[in-house]
């Protein structure tokens, strides 16, 4: 592990440096011990009418180096004035990565400097300063020191997004969160509770849900929104009794109008929990879209995963899927798994393009502080970095080879190999929903267990998040709390 002592002569930059760094290299210590490990240091600084330009210096046990900085592009009168400090923090992190990339010989993240979980927000951001899509690939490569593969990525994902981010002002989307799944996976950070342990607050949870719907529908009518997409998740929505699931899905397109083209998505992720009769509530419903998430074909990886379910199982709830008729079909993977390789991915893959979804989502390993291997991870053995990386560029050739194109995008903390999670689509069958958590341009009521509530105001684009609890007895308990704050809030911004 190394050490590094960081000094900075630019104001308010020190924590900056640090962050980047810590981007570069996770494991790093940080210390104030001058004796101690590396020095990096910014050593001058200037900005004026002639641009930006910066010196950085890494001193090592053997070796100086120092990396010179000079960037004309930041005074462009594109950007804005109030934006300036946001530049010159932008820069002085590109300085940093050179030079780590210098002093180390590694590689660096395929993402540079970015460290936020929505790349395409920067693509919007130059767009609506005047940029065109080559300036901001052009930017993206030498300001934020994205690989150029990435920065075509961004640019082909932005390209897909745009025309689902002009909605009308009155347009929300709803989240229903049901925290109960059959067990709990191993990598699992979502809120979800095993049905053995907590299946007893499944009967007071649902009662205080369907207050909830009862009140924000009753909310969004008097003050004219109108829904555009619906998403059942969770936890595994599915994973609930026959009785009780169908008295949901009764509930919900009496309380919520979705329009035809309009977006009606349920969580299925464990496939043994999706059966012909719960195929045929979800389409009487009027759901659209199901998502069953195999995330490998390989039952000996869902076995060391704690997925309780297999491969066959997967086939077996996609044909219920198919004989229900419902549109659209999403199916999750997971690239990096402990064990796997290119070959295993590739043999998912395959498994994958016969039953044929709609649409697929690639998400790469992340290990969570709330997952449940993260105490006894050095057990699981993950594959490298440029395995994962393999796996993810199989991926996206096999849904290019399904007729598919990327369509929103995000990256997370702690994911393996600093790469991304990636949801592909045929032409047609976007998720909306997905694309409203990533841009954050409309508001979307979260309700139920673990349901964020993101209000979007319609003047400045700022939001107000709210946060229902997770653990069901505390939802149950707080129940009333929760709508009054959830109703006056809506109410506050839109009327
Ligand atoms: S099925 Fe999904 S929500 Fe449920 S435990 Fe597994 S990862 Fe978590």
């Amino acid at each position: 592990m190394a050490c590094y002592r960081v000094q900075c002569n630019i104001a308010g930059q020190e924590e900056n440096v640090r962050n980047m760094l810590l981007t570069f290299d996770p494991q790093a210590q940080i210390t104030a011990d001058a004796e101690q490990g590396f020095v990096f240091e910014v050593l001058t600084f200037e900005h004026g009418e002639r641009g930006f330009s910066a010196i950085g210096r890494f001193s090592g046990s053997d070796s100086v180096l120092e990396e010179r900085l000079i960037d004309c592009e930041i005074g462009d009168p594109r950007y804005p004035e109030a934006d300036l400090d946001r530049r010159i923090r932008e820069r002085i992190r590109l300085l940093c990565l050179r030079l780590m990339i210098r002093a180390t010989g590694q590689t660096a993240s395929p993402w540079g400097i970015l460290t936020g979980i929505r790349p395409t927000k920067m693509y919007f951001y130059l767009s609506a300063l005047g940029f065109s899509a080559d300036e901001i690939r052009e930017r993206l490569v030498a300001v934020y020191g994205l690989t150029p593969a990435k920065a075509d990525l961004v640019r082909a994902v932005a390209q897909v997004e745009k025309p689902f981010l002009n909605n009308p002002a009155d347009q929300v989307g709803i989240y229903i969160g049901i925290p109960f799944c059959p067990t709990r996976c191993h990598y699992c950070s979502f809120a979800s509770y095993p049905l053995s342990t907590h299946g007893h607050h499944v009967p007071r949870f649902l009662e205080a849900l369907a207050r909830e719907i009862q009140a924000v529908s009753a909310c969004l009518q008097s003050t004219g929104l109108k829904v555009n997409c619906l998403y059942v998740g969770g936890g595994t929505p599915t994973a609930l009794p026959d009785d009780a699931f169908e008295s949901l899905m009764h509930l919900l397109p009496q309380s919520f109008r979705i329009p035809a083209q309009g977006e009606f998505t349920i969580e299925a992720g464990r496939p043994d929990t999706i059966s012909p009769r719960k195929a045929m509530i979800i389409k009487a419903a009027g759901a659209n879209r199901v998502s069953v998430n195999p995330q490998t074909m390989h039952d000996k990886t869902l076995a060391i995963i704690g997925r309780g379910h297999t491969a066959a199982e997967v086939c077996r709830a996609v044909e219920c899927i198919r004989a229900a008729g419902i549109a659209t079909l999403n199916m999750d993977l997971i690239a990096g798994l402990p064990g796997e390789t290119r070959d295993d991915m590739a043999q998912t893959l395959a498994a994958i393009q016969k039953l044929a979804p709609e649409n697929l989502t690639v998400h790469t390993l992340a290990i969570k502080r709330a997952a449940q291997w993260r105490h006894n991870l050095a057990d699981y053995d993950l594959p490298s970095a440029d395995e994962t990386a393999a796996m993810v560029e199989l991926a996206a050739q096999v849904a290019s080879r399904m007729g598919m194109h990327p369509y929103y995008l995000y990256r997370q903390r702690f994911i393996l190999a600093n790469l991304e999670n990636l949801g592909f689509s045929l032409p047609g069958n976007e998720s909306p929903y997905n694309i409203q958590m990533i841009e954050e341009r409309q508001t979307v009521v979260g309700l139920g267990g673990g349901g964020v509530t993101r209000l979007v105001r319609p003047e400045s684009g700022k939001i107000e998040r709210l946060f229902n609890p997770k653990c069901p007895a505390t939802y149950v308990s707080r129940i009333e709390e929760i709508i009054s704050g959830k109703v006056k809030s809506i109410e506050s911004l839109f009327h």
